[in-house]
């Protein structure tokens, strides 16, 4: 074959480009990639005189770097397949969020971050440098795990120092670092209090602070409120973010509970069965789902097949008629068959039936009253069974009467991926 180089005429550019480190720490959160426009072919006579310039190019490009880097990662237990070829990248200061159901592999994969368990394939990459082999001590990530107890003979400030202690901090910088953290956990005074006094919020804001003590350069935390009631916290995560955010702290959250990860991260990373089955931010998870396995796992359980009836306007044929969306994804074409999900919120009651698209009539079989909504369950034709959460005292209709429905085309989303049966049933 022949040689690309060869192949360029006299006087063309010829590119080469390659990445490096900015030198100077502070700026290290960026690749300099210098993209060097280099050498123009000075064989050419009329160059060989020519100014530097006109032969040589050099351009500066700065890219953010990737502060974490999970590069194809598989693992197995036991033959049993946990991993399947997992990437995800997290940027400095990023809180991101493993969510899924239980057994779908987050632990798995927080642990071969931390550096707990090796892949058997993949790597792990921290600002560039490959630690997949780096022992888990040398790290320095901080865990917070649910049960992650702190040492009961100890008091509050012994905990929190602890770790401190055994890096050979001195006790004068200890207990400045302690009382600066437990002014950050909204506990400042407590640290000669024994641990066994403290309420499960206050343990869990101490084991936040014992974690945050020796400035971790990501902090993971595995379900670290699991243990407590709901109203608890949904208090505790809003401070849990406020103070990683303070902090500009890297964090990575791990949780199968949707409403907890939507409080928490910057982004989700939504896994099923050893994949990540979609990753964005809480708003793009819950308006455009992938698929029906991320829909359902959103709480929207409102899922029906159709075929494109027109792309302008966007229209889709379902068995309950032709629902107007918002906008279709550019690579369909009429006829197509498509899966799509009507949000539970879309829905508004109408007084009388009507002929038009997006207005359905259905009959109500379950209504229950929830405080800000009224959750409504109604059947279709062909066992087609939809839900919705009407404002309010919104629907007073009693089952079995029927109820027609406005549904808004911004609330219909389309499912561009079908997961395959088996994840989709785990
Ligand atoms: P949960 O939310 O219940 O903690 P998870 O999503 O964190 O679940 P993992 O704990 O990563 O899931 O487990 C994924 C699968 O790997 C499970 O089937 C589990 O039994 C298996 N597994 C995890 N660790 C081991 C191990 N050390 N040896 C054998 N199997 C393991």
């Amino acid at each position: 074959m022949k040689n690309t180089k060869t192949q360029k005429r006299k006087g063309e550019f010829i590119h080469f480009s390659f990445v490096f480190l900015a030198p100077w720490r502070p700026l290290q959160f960026v690749n300099l990639g210098a993209l060097a426009v280099t050498i123009k072919r000075t064989h050419n006579e009329k160059l060989a005189d020519a100014p530097i310039w006109s032969v040589v190019r050099l351009r500066c490009i700065i890219m953010p770097m990737k502060f974490l880097t999970i590069s194809r990662v598989s693992k197995t237990f036991d033959a049993a397949p946990v991993l399947h070829d997992v990437s995800l990248d997290v940027a400095r200061g990023e809180i991101v969020c493993l969510l899924g159901p239980s057994g779908c592999g987050k632990t798995t994969l927080l642990r071969i971050i931390a550096g707990l368990e090796q892949p058997d394939l993949g790597q792990i990459l921290l600002e560039g440098r490959d630690i997949t082999p780096v022992p888990s001590h040398k790290r320095d990530f901080g865990l917070m795990f649910q049960d992650y107890v702190l040492f009961p003979h100890m008091t509050v400030g012994e905990n929190i120092g602890f770790g401190l202690k055994m890096h050979g901090w001195t006790q004068t910088k200890i207990d400045a670092r302690v009382e600066e953290l437990l002014a950050l956990v909204d506990m400042a005074g407590y640290e000669n209090r024994p641990v066994y006094e403290l309420s499960g919020g206050q343990q869990q804001r101490v084991a936040l602070a014992r974690s945050l003590a020796p400035s971790p350069r990501l902090l993971m935390l595995d379900e670290p409120l699991g243990a407590l009631d709901r109203t608890l916290r949904d208090q505790l995560l809003v401070e849990l973010r406020s103070i990683l955010k303070q902090l500009g702290q890297t964090a990575i959250y791990v949780t199968h509970d949707q409403l907890e990860a939507f409080a928490v991260a910057d982004r989700v990373a939504l896994m099923n069965a050893g994949r990540i089955e979609q990753a964005g931010t809480p708003e793009t998870l819950y308006l455009h789902p992938v698929s029906a396995f991320a829909a359902r796992f959103m709480g929207m359980t409102n899922i029906l097949s159709g075929t494109i009836n027109s792309l302008n306007p966007p229209a889709i044929e379902t068995p309950l008629g032709i629902l107007r969306i918002a906008a279709m994804p550019a690579h369909l074409r009429p006829g197509d068959a498509l899966q799509i999900v009507i949000r539970p919120e879309a829905a508004r009651v109408a007084r009388r039936a009507s002929a038009g698209p997006n207005h359905l009539t259905l009959t109500l079989v379950n209504r229950s009253f929830r405080g800000a909504h009224t959750l409504i369950q109604l059947a279709g034709p062909g066992e087609i069974t939809l839900a919705f959460e009407i404002p309010g005292l919104g629907c007073t209709a009693r089952p079995g009467e029927q109820v027609h429905l406005a549904i808004d085309p911004d609330a219909i989303a389309v499912l561009e991926r079908t997961s395959d049966a088996q994840r989709d049933a785990s």
